[in-house]
């Protein structure tokens, strides 16, 4: 089978491998749609960051480089191993892409698994992953989903797990106005989840394509330019002077964090979803006198069976987020490209690693 694999810096081949073993307690499955993630970005254009580097295997997964990018994946089930008997061949998957060690508690009632010691990501730090044609995962992180949701927006579930998890970490709820600073695929689809819940949003976004997508799909109620408008003026006159609710930093922009810092009520909370790459100048001040509640929020936890909710009721509509769609031969010419250097027009874009559906 045919697969995309991270050599280092700036090297992505496409290898032919053997097909996964489907061993006892994992499911077998044919990788329908895989979303290219920033993160595949930062790897190929920065790191190895989360992919483990030669000479330093992964402590769970004991993997080095190369190792099989893709972590956002839909497929069908192929072969179940053994003693999976809850799964069965046809039936259609998203992955929870975790490589999580066998002594940590993953159970349903668990609020931290995601923040465990020697966490790795399937597609980042080895066990294969969705830029690959076939896959074998631990039946722990395989989610059925209903046939009624397509398998491209399926792959999308994912990254909108990102922004649901979020979205429970700012205990935003109906009535609320969000105030969400950058409309970048994952601002953009942690909007879609708050306006699902019923919370007012207003999206700042320097780029017109992406507040005009924002608008487009219907996630924001309000998308504001803010070299054109003044943003916190904007949101106190939304609020009958009160201020945001809830804030979420989707940017890393010192100047978004400003904003968002003076637009939000007292009391309000501010969610950190952006991974800073450098510290923050923070308004200790602010946070101070306006008793400011600030919370960090990484992955999910738990997020699946709920996120899968939402799309199969139809609440969320993932459809609008997919921009583009290639096969495994056009990952650099065209996914990677688009996504370096006209980021502005594209959402997400989707890779068929088998070509079907192309
Ligand atoms: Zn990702």
């Amino acid at each position: 089978m045919r697969a995309a694999r991270y050599y280092g810096r700036g090297d992505i081949r496409i290898d032919d491998l053997p097909e996964p073993e489907v061993t006892p307690g994992t499911v077998g499955i044919d990788v329908a749609w895989c979303g290219i993630c920033g993160t595949d970005l930062h790897e190929y254009l920065e790191g190895p960051i989360f992919c483990p580097q030669p000479g330093q295997p992964h402590p769970t997964s004991g993997e080095t480089l190369p190792v099989t990018l893709g972590h956002e994946f839909s497929g069908v089930v192929y072969a179940v191993g053994e003693g999976v008997d809850d799964i069965e061949v046809g039936q259609h998957v998203v992955v929870e892409p975790y490589i999580i060690r066998d002594d940590v508690d993953t159970g349903p009632e668990s609020t931290d698994y995601h923040l465990s010691e020697g966490l790795g990501f399937i597609g980042l730090s080895g066990r294969g992953g969705g830029l690959g044609e076939k896959i074998a995962v631990q039946r722990r992180w395989v989610h059925p989903i209903a046939d009624s949701v397509p398998l491209d927006e399926a792959a999308l579930i994912e990254p909108l797990s990102v922004g649901y998890h979020a979205v429970q970490r700012s205990g935003a709820s109906a009535g609320d106005v969000a105030l969400v600073g950058g409309a970048g695929p994952i601002g953009l689809l942690t909007s879609a989840v708050l306006k699902a819940l019923g919370v007012t949003v207003v999206v700042s976004e320097l780029s017109p394509l992406r507040r005009q997508k924002a608008l487009e799909t219907g996630v924001a109620d309000h998308a504001l330019d803010p070299r054109e408008v003044d943003v916190v003026e904007e949101v106190r006159r939304l609020t009958g002077g009160r201020g945001a609710d809830v804030a979420f930093e989707c940017s890393s922009v010192q100047p978004v964090l400003d904003t968002l810092m003076e637009a939000l009520r007292p009391t309000g909370v501010l969610v950190v979803i952006a991974i800073w790459g450098h510290r923050a100048d923070f308004d200790m001040f602010k946070l101070v006198m306006k008793e400011i509640d600030t919370r960090g929020t990484i992955a999910y936890v738990n997020s699946h069976p709920p996120v899968i909710e939402l799309v199969e009721s139809g609440k969320i509509q993932l459809t609008p987020f997919i921009t583009g769609k290639i096969g495994l031969e056009g990952l650099v010419d065209e996914g990677f490209d688009t996504l370096i250097h006209r980021n502005e027009t594209a959402v997400k874009i989707l890779v068929s690693p088998s070509g079907r559906g192309l």
